[in-house]
């Protein structure tokens, strides 16, 4: 089998950072087998193995089943099996043993992500000499939330293992301050802790885009032929456009069903009015996915079914992933990008989206339950569970004055293209050595 790239945002992010910065990348390969990993001209890859039953309990099962959703405001109810947490622990050792053995004296860690909340703490114990970072890529919930957690302590003691723990919001590094002070020794103040004699930094760090880049595509001949191209195939209709991993988190049937009520009200047409969802299969072994799926596909047939004219299908959904420079079409290609998750860290799509948008047109409808709507303040932002209002912003991004679209794109550009991926690795990079 050959290689491919994983989906979702941390990879995205994190690519471009370490092709600038150089950097050893300690990583599970996505197998259950002896690897061989191929030799990239700008990554160096160091695979950690797990076997079937590591990935059954350890991914799928804790991170997935587990940690996922109940970091996500329990959207879909977390399991809570005694049998996961062990190889919870065992996987965050090797992968602890993995960096202590390649890391040289006093170099910088960074660890990334839900599955990995163990290894600063045991990093710390057998290597004083490193500096450690930790990056949460997804939101930390509130106290209410956190406390289900029978293993609630252990985890927050090995977070506390970092010189620097960094959130996507002040919400969630306010969060993961209060309950280190009530689950553990740790004493201080929202931004900065005392545990074990040690000062721990909470910062909020919101990750982004490589927006150069994706400007950069763009603007590129290829990518804009392929945009009007798209446009003509969709029957020159206004292009609602949403790209989510297929993950309950997502809003999907939500959206669609937002999307449905202005159809069956009248207040848009198929022969107006598109709307693309991309839907990239996702972590199709943990709890709960098979679920969105077939809600989703049963609501896009049920659309579909109501509301088709002959060469006019109001919702095109696509059950796979598109390569970059497609991707990038599709931004070009769309009037509306719809991004309303129920509960997101950060959302990198939005951001993509305004990248994209060179010429200072199109709208972007946000739910104000992702990590980007605390930068993104001037697009339409919206709670995805409040049908009504959810109706009326669509209605809005359709119907806006050019102006006005013109006069907010503008102000998302200067704060995506400002705050950059690369902004965000400085960030944290210079608060960990500070
Ligand atoms: N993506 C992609 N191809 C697709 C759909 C998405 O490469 O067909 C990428 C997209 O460009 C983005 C990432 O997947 O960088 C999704 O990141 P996001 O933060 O929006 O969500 P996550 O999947 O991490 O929850």
């Amino acid at each position: 089998m050959g290689w491919e790239r994983s989906p979702g945002g941390l990879v995205s992010a994190m690519q471009p950072v370490i092709e600038e910065r150089g950097a050893l990348w300690v990583g599970w390969d996505g197998g259950t087998g002896a690897a061989r990993i191929p030799a990239f001209d700008t990554l160096s890859l160091s695979p950690v193995r797990l076997n079937r039953t590591d990935v059954d309990h350890y991914y799928h099962g804790f991170c997935n089943s587990t940690l996922w959703p109940l970091y996500h405001d329990a959207i879909h109810p977390p399991q809570f099996h005694r049998d996961w947490w062990r190889p919870y622990r065992d996987v965050n050792a090797r992968f602890a043993r993995a960096i202590v053995r390649r890391a040289g004296r006093r170099a910088t860690v960074w660890v990334h992500d839900y599955h990995l909340q163990l290894v600063p703490q045991i990093v710390r114990l057998t290597r004083p000499d490193l500096r450690i970072g930790f990056f949460l890529h997804i939101p930390f919930p509130a106290e209410e939330l956190f406390a289900w957690l029978p293993w609630r302590a252990a985890l927050l003691r090995g977070l506390l293992g970092a010189d620097v723990c960094a959130f996507q919001t002040e919400a969630s590094a306010a969060n993961f301050s209060r309950v280190a002070r009530r689950y553990t020794a740790a004493e201080g103040t929202d931004r900065e802790l005392e545990a074990e004699g040690r000062r721990v930094r909470c910062i909020a760090a919101p990750i982004s885009v490589d927006a150069d880049q994706f400007e950069a595509l763009a603007r590129s001949d290829s990518v804009q032929r392929r945009a009007a191209e798209i446009r003509r195939q969709l029957g020159g209709r206004r292009v609602l456009l949403s790209v989510d991993r297929l993950d309950y988190t997502k809003g999907i049937p939500t959206r669609l069903r937002a999307f449905e009520e202005l159809l069956r009200k009248g207040r848009v047409s198929a022969q107006r009015v598109v709307h693309v969802q991309v839907a990239v299969p996702s972590r199709e072994e943990a709890v709960g996915y098979d679920e969105v799926r077939r809600e989703v596909e049963q609501t896009v047939g049920r659309i579909n079914g109501s509301f088709s004219e002959p060469g006019l299908t109001p919702v095109h959904y696509f059950r796979r992933s598109l390569p970059k420079e497609e991707l990038a079409a599709y931004y070009v290609a769309a009037d509306v990008m719809v991004v309303t998750p129920l509960r997101d860290g950060m959302n990198l799509v939005a951001k993509e989206y305004v990248a994209c948008r060179v010429n200072h047109t199109g709208v972007l409808v946000l739910s104000e339950f992702a990590g980007a709507a605390r930068e993104l303040r001037r697009a339409v932002q919206v709670n995805p569970r409040d049908v009504d209002a959810f109706c009326g912003v669509l209605l809005q991004a359709l119907s806006m004055d050019g102006r006005e679209a013109k006069m907010r794109m503008a102000v998302l550009r200067t704060q995506v293209r400002r705050h950059d991926v690369f902004y965000w690795a400085r960030t944290f990079l210079h608060t960990l050595e500070e």
